[in-house]
């Protein structure tokens, strides 16, 4: 436990501390202001000013006006949400939805789910640095197509893709176009209202606001087929009584990360290339995963190569660094992660992935210690992996 001994977090993709201002904004609302906002009495129904209060920030936070924000449950169903609802409302003959080979598996596997309804669902390819194949999105968004959703930024690599151009190729086909944001979103500046997205998606637990609250955004003028079918919260369009409190939550985290945009920004990048740069300063054999031209500024993703991630993540654990492995121990045996083996990242690299993500919370600390401790971890592990062995003795 944070507090008990140190913790080096540098696991911000997966998800981030909840803001000590917005835990101390909730609070009244679980105990003391717990009414519900739909509710008809004075108690209960003063609430829907705080939930509107909560959808202008996160609107304002997203340059998007409040009646374009729907709060969902988390970044998962306002994807769900919005492939959904674009399939409903587009013309019956339209049956392919093209996204990325990179999605999360919030979009690849409601593919997979779309796939066995009868919809065709088509991927771009991304090449060795995880950018986006554009020729080949091309020729996939034509006139069949009723949504393409490409991310905004890889949650593994942290690049960053041309939405704007993806938006443009799905208009001019007559499709919509969503983005799942969910990594993008307080990490790159913004302004919905100039951009020609149709439909976005974000949760709040990326952002430092608490795990099960997200937003969706669908521009006005752009048909939406509720997800969430019930009672009439979120103007019909998401069902379900409204949490209070973590919308309360998720409108400070907004408005902070709105407020020390690009304070914290400049800071945390600095953080990441210094731990980037060092490491691969330190450490033989470490492959950049991803377009470090392109990418989130608190992200980074190396391979140690010639030994396992999983290793590496355990040896870490015990100094209480935490970061994340490109690889998904499936069925006990270890696979590359979908996004290095759409990357074409070789074997031997793809393993020994591991994902450093940083956050306002994180300090100059934090880094030295990674890279005092990390180059003998790596040292120690590959003294025993026939791999590196063979390596070294071909070399
Ligand atoms: N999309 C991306 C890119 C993500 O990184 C994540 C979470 O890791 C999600 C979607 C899912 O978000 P949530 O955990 O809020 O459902």
């Amino acid at each position: 436990m944070q507090g008990e001994e140190r913790v080096i977090y540098l696991d911000n993709n997966a998800t981030t501390r909840t803001a000590p201002e917005a835990v101390a904004a909730m609070l009244p609302y679980f105990s003391e202001y717990y009414g519900n906002a739909s509710s008809i009495h004075k108690f209960g129904g003063r609430l829907a000013k705080v939930v509107e209060e909560g959808r202008a920030k996160v609107a304002a936070f997203l340059g998007a006006d409040p009646s374009e924000i729907i709060f969902t449950s988390c970044g998962t169903e306002g994807d769900n949400a919005a492939i959904l609802s674009a399939l409903d409302v587009c013309p019956v003959r339209r049956r392919k939805i093209v996204i990325s080979t990179v999605e999360h598996p919030a979009i690849l596997n409601l593919g997979k789910d779309l796939e066995r309804r009868g919809y065709t669902v088509v991927k771009i390819p991304v090449d060795s640095l995880g950018r986006l194949d554009m020729d080949r999105a091309r020729e996939m968004i034509d006139a069949d197509t009723a949504v393409v959703s490409v991310m905004w930024a890889n949650n593994e690599t942290g690049n960053l893709y041309p939405v704007e151009a993806l938006a443009e190729l799905a208009h001019r086909a007559g499709a919509l176009f969503h983005t799942d944001a969910v990594q993008a979103a307080g990490k790159i500046p913004f302004k919905l209202r100039d951009m020609n997205i149709d439909m976005l998606s974000v949760s709040g637990h990326k952002f430092h606001a608490p795990k099960g609250i997200g937003a969706l955004y669908v521009r006005r003028g752009v048909r939406f087929r509720p997800f969430v079918v019930g009672g009439h919260q979120e103007r019909g369009r998401r069902a379900g009584t409204e949490n209070v409190p973590y919308i309360v939550g998720m409108g400070v985290a907004a408005e902070l990360a709105m407020a020390n945009f690009d304070k914290e920004n400049t800071y945390v990048r600095k953080l990441r290339d210094d731990l980037h740069n060092r490491l691969i300063a330190a450490i033989p054999s470490v492959r950049v995963n991803g377009d470090v031209e392109h990418r989130l500024p608190n992200t980074t993703n190396l391979s140690f190569e010639y030994i396992e991630g999983e290793s590496i993540l355990m040896h870490m654990d015990i100094h209480g660094i935490c970061a994340s492995s490109g690889s998904a121990c499936t069925t006990g045996s270890l696979e590359p992660s979908h996004v290095m083996r759409a990357m074409g990242v070789p074997y031997t690299a793809a393993h020994g992935a591991i994902r450093f993500s940083f956050s306002r919370y994180n300090t100059q600390e934090d880094v030295d210690t990674v890279v005092e401790v990390l180059p003998g971890i790596i040292e120690k592990i590959r003294a025993i992996s026939p791999y590196w062995a063979d390596f070294v003795a071909k070399r």
